[in-house]
């Protein structure tokens, strides 16, 4: 099967491993991103990132010579927010950066301590101590509802090394306080396509995803019958999956 750039309207990207690894671009993706928007595609960078905000992003890849402005941005935080208020879910703990705290109070949700809590939310922050997961596990165990940003395992810095990712945080709450997350906000469950399909108007089809990861980009655009092109060494026989060696090889695949 054959795939051209007016298949689809939109094409989401992941950052991490697709884009860029940590501050440094990977080689060509500009020049895939200038493709997608000469063809008058709308571009949207989609991550798990719960730790920066949408405009931090978008300086760091503008920094890097990818021009794109904070509405192009979606992270797990953004739409933990909009998850909160659409789902009328209050009196919530956040353990997480300021800036997933952010999200939330700008929705018009109230953050409360572990005391009032009747709900958590989990997202990544690396500057917290034991009493900190202490209180975010003990929410967990009376929880309404117990919402994590995501469970992704790794995250690449600059030079590749890879570090734990929320995935670390996140399961030592559930093994602790004997119940599973009820909701997962970030890839591979398909609510961000479901809020970009919603927000612009498209239908799953027109959705592109590209990415670097089976069990997130992959299982996201499948879950949603979206179509995904993955960078991989790998050769997939799925349906409506399309490997890659690189992000350049895009350009021949899509022209
Ligand atoms: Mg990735």
């Amino acid at each position: 099967m054959n795939l051209t750039i007016n298949d689809f309207d939109i094409v989401v990207f992941d950052l991490d491993g697709t884009i860029y690894n940590g501050d440094t671009l990977i080689t060509s993706a500009d020049k895939v991103v200038d493709f997608c928007r000469q063809n008058k595609k709308k571009i949207i960078f989609g991550t798990n990132n719960s730790g920066k905000n949408r405009q931090q992003i978008a300086d760091k890849l503008n920094k890097i010579g990818i021009s794109c402005s904070q509405e192009e941005i979606i992270t797990s935080a953004f739409l933990a927010g909009i998850y909160l208020k659409e789902n009328h879910i209050n009196d919530i703990y956040v353990f997480g950066s300021d800036n997933l705290k952010k999200e939330v109070i700008s929705n018009g949700v109230n953050i409360t301590d572990e005391k009032e809590a009747k709900n958590l939310l989990v997202g990544f922050k690396k500057d917290y101590d034991y009493e900190d997961l202490s209180k975010a596990f003990r929410v967990a165990k009376k929880a309404h509802h117990f919402i994590v940003c995501n469970k992704d395992r790794t995250y690449p810095s600059n030079d590749g090394t890879l570090y734990p990712a929320l995935g670390y945080i996140t399961s030592s709450i559930e093994w602790c306080a004997n119940r599973q997350a009820d909701v997962m906000i970030g890839k591979p469950d398909p609510y961000m396509l479901s809020y970009i399909a919603k927000k612009y108007h498209v239908s799953n089809d027109r959705i592109l995803c590209v990415g670097d990861t089976y069990e997130s980009d992959y299982l996201t655009a499948k879950a949603f019958g979206s179509k995904c092109v993955l960078i991989s060494d790998k050769v997939y026989k799925e349906n409506n999956l399309f490997s890659i060696n690189k992000i350049a090889d895009l350009l021949n695949l899509l022209k």
